[in-house]
Formats: structure tokens, sequence, C-alpha cells
């Protein structure tokens, strides 16, 4: 259950645009810079809905090279877009909104991957060929 973030929410009168990695509800247009981590090498906003309700929320996801923990588990890095190709990606519990009375305890549908950014240096590339419809999460997958 991601935190409600009132304190934010209840001093601005628009609803938030979309939500970062962390739930935590932002204002202004999506962009690749605009992530919880500035030191992400991909990113990408993508449309959820919550499982009991179905509202839509937008949401990002990010990857970075250098994720030290990843690096202290000895882990190989995975793209992001290989996720997305092999349909891994997952945000989880839904941004906690409001939405439904339980909508915050659930999981979210994953459903399109509305912009993929991938950072060479310190140029973003969008790349459309990422932006795709995502089926249902396999049980097995359900890192966050
Ligand atoms: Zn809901």
């Amino acid at each position: 259950m991601l935190h409600h973030y009132n304190d934010i929410t209840s001093r601005i009168d628009s609803p938030p645009k979309w939500y970062d990695e962390n739930g935590v509800p932002r204002y202004c247009d999506f962009a690749p810079d605009q992530t919880a981590d500035i030191y992400v090498d991909e990113a990408a906003l993508v449309e959820i809905g919550c499982q009991n309700c179905g509202r839509e929320f937008l949401v990002a996801f990010s990857r970075k090279r250098a994720d030290l923990g990843r690096l202290m588990r000895n882990q190989p890095y995975v793209t992001l877009a290989a996720d997305i190709r092999a349909n891994r990606v997952h945000y989880g519990d839904p941004p906690n909104a409001g939405c439904c009375p339980s909508g915050p305890t659930m999981n979210c549908d994953d459903r399109r991957v509305i912009e993929y950014w991938r950072r060479d240096g310190f140029d973003w590339t969008r790349d459309p060929s990422l932006e795709i419809s995502l089926d249902e999460p396999s049980t097995s997958e359900e890192s966050c």
C-alpha cells in the first residue's frame, strides 16, 4: 500500500497528471527527467487501472544500469525495454488516491505504455515502438 500524500494533494485543487515510481502525485507534464530517481537510464509513462474499481492512473517506471542493490546481489541488468517487450512490468499497488475503499490495498492492472524514453549521455530519445498494450501480468512476476 502506497502513501496517500494528502499533505500534497490537499493543497492543490487540480488532480495529479501522473504519479512517480513511489506513487507520489505529480502536477507537471510527464518527462523522463522528472522521475523520482534522476539517475535513471530509461523511463516510461504507463497507464494502469485499479484492480477493484478500474480507475485509470498514469504512473512512471524507471530503470538504471548503476543500481546498487542489483549490483550487490550480482544480478544482470535487464532493460526496462526488455521487460516491456516480455510483459514483465508491474506497478503493484495503485496510487493511494482514494479511488475506492479497498483500492489502495489492491493490485493494479497494467494496461498500456504511453511513453517510453531511453537516455544516452544527457539526451533522452523517445521510442514509440515500445509504446504498446500490456497484458495481464503473470502471478510469478509480482515484483514491483
Ligand atoms: Zn479503486
